[in-house]
């Protein structure tokens, strides 16, 4: 519609309109059942059936087996860098961290409260623009487990693909919450994957846990009962109130997903999108620049500066003025950042780009 703005926001971040339309039409009376999803029991059968649809939904949109436990939380991906550690580890246990952004840096910290994490390889030093080689990296033959961040929103890299842990033992653990349900992902190849909602596949409030059950169980005796995802598991997620507007709202965003024909037909939409924003900044003769390593670019989080820094407040005013907003880098970082998530439409990334060349050609 014409009154919403292109939101370039990191997160919570523009959701579908289409999904925002639905949820209007439901929203003071879902389906006939003369109540919205807010007003539900969590436990009646109008309720059970929305958190169990958005379940298999994401199932089918991740191709995830019976293996794995999914799991809607609270809290946010920040209340599982302790739920991690707290649930695979005594507190002896080794753990490694490869650190590509502040994300994973936060994640490493909470750790060290609840096991002996070490960090294997961080990109501090390059200013978080890079993704380490894999063989190269000094893993601990007992480490329980290794820890990535999969898309570090603030800088803007990504993991195309993936580590193995050296301990056959150990499992690869990822938090996906800036580029979940962006790309097919093999689950298989991860012991846990972790999200917050409020990027790609709904509001804040929620946060999604996949998890190998065979890892469920071993909690540590101080793990708050909140944190234990063996009680969640074994609660189908509705051990106390779960944030049931969220899940609807997660629910209707994954069907929304499966009707663009999944995963597969997302991608390439996502990698169109960050090329056409990514040419155009490589194309401006230096006018803008991204510092991101070419092949770990990522395909959500397209961080920028201006050569000319001091036109960078004018560049984001700018853009406002034109209903682009939210284009500000993250205070750690500076510059621009343009988060172009699943539900930023091309045209809002054609819109961006066409004003970029204005803006170079007025300022160049
Ligand atoms: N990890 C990543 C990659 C993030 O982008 C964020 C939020 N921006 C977090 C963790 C923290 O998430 P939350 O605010 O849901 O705790």
């Amino acid at each position: 519609a014409q009154d919403r703005v292109f939101n370039f926001a990191a997160g919570p971040a523009t959701l579908p309109e289409n999904v925002l339309r639905k949820a209007e039409s439901e929203l003071v009376n879902w389906r006939g059942a003369g109540m919205s999803v807010m007003e539900m029991s969590h436990r009646g059968k109008e309720f059970l059936s929305i958190v169990q649809k958005a379940e298999s939904d994401l199932r089918k949109l991740l191709d995830i087996s019976d293996d794995y436990a999914v799991l809607f939380l609270q809290g946010g991906a920040t209340t599982q860098f302790a739920g991690i550690p707290l649930n695979i580890c005594k507190p002896e246990d080794p753990v490694d961290y490869i650190v590509t952004g502040s994300w994973g840096d936060k994640a490493f910290k909470e750790a060290t409260k609840y096991c002996k994490p070490k960090v294997i390889w961080s990109g501090k030093s390059e200013k978080y623009t890079a993704i380490p080689a894999f063989d190269g990296l000094d893993q601990n033959p007992h480490a329980r487990y290794l820890h990535i961040c999969a898309n570090e929103t603030i800088h803007g890299v990504e993991f195309k693909d993936y580590p193995t842990p050296k301990n056959k033992d150990a499992i690869l653990v990822a938090d996906m919450s800036s580029n979940f349900c962006s790309k097919p992902v093999d689950v298989s190849k991860f012991g846990i994957i972790y999200a917050g909602a409020q990027k790609n596949v709904g509001p804040s409030g929620v946060t999604i846990v996949i998890i190998r059950k065979d890892l469920i169980g071993n909690a540590q005796g101080i793990t708050p009962v909140m944190l234990d995802y063996k009680i969640h598991a074994e609660n189908n997620s509705l051990y106390n109130t779960p944030p049931c507007y969220g899940i609807y709202m997660c629910g209707l965003v994954f069907e929304d997903l499966l009707d663009q024909g999944g995963l597969v037909e997302v991608e390439k939409k996502n990698v169109i999108k960050a090329q056409v924003l990514y040419d155009a900044i490589d194309e401006s003769k230096g006018f803008y620049r991204c510092p991101v390593g070419k092949s770990v670019r990522s395909l959500m989080n397209v961080p920028f500066t201006l050569e000319k820094s001091e036109l960078e407040g004018e560049f984001v005013k700018e853009a406002a003025k034109e209903s682009m907003i939210q284009l500000k880098g993250h205070r750690s970082v500076g510059g621009m950042r343009a988060s172009i998530y699943n539900a930023m439409p091309l045209a809002g990334v054609e819109k961006l780009v066409a004003f970029m060349k204005d803006f170079q050609a007025k300022h160049g």
